[in-house]
């Protein structure tokens, strides 16, 4: 059972990543909340289908989009207002994991898809939201980094170095935009168990031991976990927060650092 803050009633969420693991179950806490949705990932069957879970098409529009093309995301912005009149919060969220290469085998092509969904996404989804929020007198977003946004792990390091920046990029933002009403802060999950993570699980198991050692509460996060600290640092309960990179990750950065 969620916590339930006054205030989403009359507001209106973007949600990227929407289609699967933590943008769903970020997707379905706001529409618990009341919030009317605007919903954006790569694959239309699972976007439409966190639609109809949100409770169809009159709370929520769903909008195929890749979040690292300035044309999506600048169509998907102005969706959720010509839609719901209003853009109050945004989670962008979308972002793709990719394991194995060294610095020194990474391809250029891997590195340049890894920084243009995970890190080039994120601040062209803020670039179009914040200029509405601004025409609104505020806002509120959350960016998803990862726990790797605050530590490293060896064979990821684009995956690590777009994480990280997403973390610098969510302080600048919230430091550009405080007078303006506007707070931006971030999420860094530990190892989640979303269909990214499954798979890669089922894709090399030898993983899952020490990811298990490496998160002190002895188990992985569950999608609606970060759900909730997206949805509290939204909420008008966190008013004084901004800025600040959460981590909602069992205790994985604490007994790293
Ligand atoms: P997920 O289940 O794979 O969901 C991510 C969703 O984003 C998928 O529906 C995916 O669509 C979509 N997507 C990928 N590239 C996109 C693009 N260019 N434009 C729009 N949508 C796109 O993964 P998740 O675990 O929920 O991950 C969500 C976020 O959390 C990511 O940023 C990830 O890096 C971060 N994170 C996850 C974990 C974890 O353990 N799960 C830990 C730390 C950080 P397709 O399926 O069609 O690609």
């Amino acid at each position: 059972m969620m916590t339930r803050y006054d205030g989403f009633g009359n507001k209106v969420v973007l949600v990227t990543g929407a289609g699967s693991g933590i943008g769903r179950a970020a997707a379905l806490a706001f529409a618990e909340q009341g919030a009317r949705l605007v919903l954006a990932d790569l694959d239309k069957a699972a976007g439409e289908e966190t639609v109809n879970l949100a409770g169809g098409t009159d709370v929520a529009l769903f909008l195929r989009t890749d979040v690292s093309s300035e044309a999506d995301v600048h169509a998907l912005t102005d969706a959720a207002v010509s839609r719901f009149g209003r853009l109050d919060v945004a989670f962008n969220n979308a972002g793709i994991a990719q394991a194995g290469p060294r610095v020194h085998e990474l391809s250029e092509a891997d590195w340049d898809r890894m920084i243009a969904v995970n890190l080039k996404g994120v601040w062209l989804c803020m670039k179009h939201e914040i200029g509405h929020m601004l025409e609104q007198g505020g806002g509120a977003i959350v960016n998803t980094s990862s726990s790797l946004g605050l530590t490293a792990l060896a064979n990821q390091p684009a995956y690590c170095a777009s994480k990280h920046g997403v973390v610098g990029l969510t302080k600048a933002a919230a430091v550009e935009y405080a007078t303006a009403g506007i707070r931006v802060n971030a999420i860094c999950p530990g190892m989640t168990l979303s269909p990214m993570v499954l798979r890669a699980m089922q894709d090399d198991p030898d993983v899952l031991e020490p990811a298990l050692r490496a998160h002190p509460l002895g188990r992985f996060g569950e999608p609606h976990e970060q759900a909730e600290a997206v949805v509290w640092l939204c909420s008008d309960a966190a008013s004084y927060v901004t800025g600040h990179a959460m981590a909602v990750d069992g205790g994985f950065v604490a007994s790293a650092m």
